[in-house]
């Protein structure tokens, strides 16, 4: 991979699941006897704003009790040394890669960690609960949701994702399951642009078949190997 400069990471569940985070998305996951695809929705919310705060207040306090992991630590440390263009791409809505140092790190689900005002449409760091409706830091109105991205929402950035996948060289994908679009379209428009494809996985996905190369094994593993690898290690 000596010719490669400008790299795309997508990340996904997989690399936080060894930092004991649990996505219940997709996989029939429940909670609380609801199914997590009818809580995580827009509908939901305007039905029972409750339930859904208390789902992600829940959320939101878990993530802080966990801790980044090696995957982690070895793409912060490849975003620190890497002078090409480089953009991680992450699904997660937790905060793991930017407390394993990474800092180029675009989440296109949004993040636990802030809340969005929907009176002024401004994004505050968030840690605390919402169920109780404390007022927006910004404009004071009682009108903050959780800023993740719901069923049938748009993900976020997608023309600066876009933007950078025209820019690649490389487009890896590490820990998702390469069957929620858009993520899973990406795969197909880095090969449609002509870059090299890889994909770093605790099995074989429904995307597999998609990617040049496919390596196979714990992310805490396999990450770290193939940054030693990029880094010339
Ligand atoms: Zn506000």
């Amino acid at each position: 991979m000596s010719q490669i400069r400008n790299i795309v990471i997508l990340t996904g569940a997989g690399i936080s699941a060894e930092s004991g985070i649990d996505t219940f998305r997709g996989g029939g996951g429940l909670w609380e006897q609801h199914r997590v695809e009818d809580v995580a929705t827009p509908e939901a919310f305007a039905r029972d704003p409750n339930l859904v705060h208390r789902f992600y207040d829940m959320r939101r306090a878990a993530i802080q009790e966990r801790l980044p992991n090696a995957a982690h630590f070895a793409l912060a440390e490849l975003d620190a040394q890497w002078r090409g263009d480089l953009l991680i791409v992450t699904q997660n809505v937790d905060d793991l890669h930017e407390r394993g140092g990474a800092s180029r790190v675009l989440h296109m689900h949004g993040e636990h960690l802030k809340a969005w005002c929907t009176s002024c449409d401004i994004r505050s760091p968030w840690r605390g609960p919402l169920v109780n409706r404390p007022p927006c830091p910004v404009c004071q109105a009682r009108t903050l949701r959780p800023d993740v991205v719901w069923f049938g929402e748009m993900p976020y950035q997608m023309e600066r994702i876009y933007g950078a996948l025209r820019q690649a060289d490389l487009f890896v994908s590490i820990g998702t399951s390469g069957a929620v679009y858009p993520a899973a379209g990406f795969v197909q428009s880095a090969r449609d642009l002509g870059m090299q494809t890889l994909e770093l996985n605790l099995e074989r996905s429904q995307g597999s078949h998609w990617f040049h190369e496919t390596r196979l094994g714990p992310a805490s593993e396999v990450v770290p190997a193939w940054v030693a690898e990029m880094l010339g290690g």
